[in-house]
C-alpha cells in the first residue's frame, strides 16, 4: 500500500481540474489532495486513478467519478464531527474523503463482495483519520435506524425514488443529497425544514449504476 510524490503530483493536478469544473469548498479539495484514489482501484487501473473518470471496482459496479464525489460532498456542508450516512460503500473512496473532512461516517453496502473488500482496505488507510465508524452490509433503502438522525445523507448510486426511511433519518436542518432517475439522474438536494417539510433545489445530471433493492 504505497502512496509516493507522484501520486502526490497527480492529486494536485486533479484537484486544479476539479477547481476549474468549479468546486470551491475547501475542505472537500483538501480531502481529494489527501485520499490516495489509486489504492481504491485494482492495481490495473493505478495509473489512470487521478483521471477525472469512473472505472470498474468489480461485482458490475464502479468507483464514482472525483467531480460527481467533489460535487455530492460539497453539497453536503460537511462540518467536522458531523454524522453522515452513505448509502453505496463500493469502493470505500467517498467513505475515506468524508472522513478526512472531519465526518463521522455510517456506510451501507448491499454487494457482500464489495463489502468484505472495503472492509478490509479501509482500516488499513492509516490517512484517513477520523475512520468510518460503522460499516453494514445491507440494503440503502431502509438506511440506519439504529444510527438515525443524521446530520447528513448521501446516496451514490441512481435511485428512482427517494426513499421514505432516509427522509425520516434525517436531523431536522439536515442535507440529503441523492441522485434521481432512471437512465440519467438529477442531483437532488433535500434540506429538512422541520417534522414534515423538505425544501428541493436540483442541480445538474449525472450517471450512477442504479439503486438496488435487498443485498446481494
Ligand atoms: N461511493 C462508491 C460508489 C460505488 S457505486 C465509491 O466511491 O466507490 C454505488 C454502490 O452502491 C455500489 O457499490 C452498489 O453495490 C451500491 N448499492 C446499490 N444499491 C444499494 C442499496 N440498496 N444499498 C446499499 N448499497 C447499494
Amino acid at each position: 500500500m504505497k502512496d509516493t510524490a507522484k501520486h502526490e503530483g497527480l492529486r494536485n493536478q486533479l484537484v486544479t481540474v476539479l477547481k476549474e469544473k468549479g468546486i470551491t469548498d475547501k475542505n472537500v479539495l483538501e480531502a481529494i489532495k489527501k485520499i490516495p484514489r489509486h489504492l481504491f482501484l485494482d492495481s490495473s487501473f493505478a495509473d489512470y486513478a487521478y483521471q477525472d473518470k469512473a472505472f470498474p471496482i468489480g461485482a458490475e459496479q464502479t468507483i464514482s467519478q472525483p467531480y460527481t464525489v467533489a460535487f455530492q460532498s460539497q453539497l453536503l456542508e460537511v462540518k467536522k464531527g458531523h454524522k453522515v450516512l452513505e448509502i453505496g460503500t463500493g469502493s470505500g473512496y467517498q467513505t475515506a474523503v468524508l472522513c478526512a473532512m472531519g465526518a463521522i461516517v455510517y456506510s451501507v453496502e448491499r454487494q457482500k463482495e464489495l463489502f468484505k473488500k472495503t472492509l478490509n482496505l479501509l482500516p488499513k488507510l492509516d490517512i484517513i483519520n477520523p475512520k468510518p465508524k460503522y460499516l453494514s452490509f445491507g440494503d440503502g433503502y431502509k438506511g440506519l435506524p439504529n444510527f438515525a438522525p443524521f446530520d447528513s445523507i448521501i446516496v451514490t448510486a441512481g435511485a428512482p425514488i427517494i426513499p421514505e426511511p432516509l427522509m425520516a433519518q434525517l436531523k431536522i436542518g439536515g442535507r440529503l443529497v441523492i441522485p434521481l432517475g432512471e437512465e440519467v439522474q438529477i442531483m437532488t438536494l433535500l434540506i429538512r425544514k422541520n417534522e414534515t417539510q423538505f425544501e428541493k433545489h436540483e442541480s445538474g445530471e449525472f450517471r450512477f449504476v442504479p439503486l438496488l433493492e435487498d443485498k446481494n
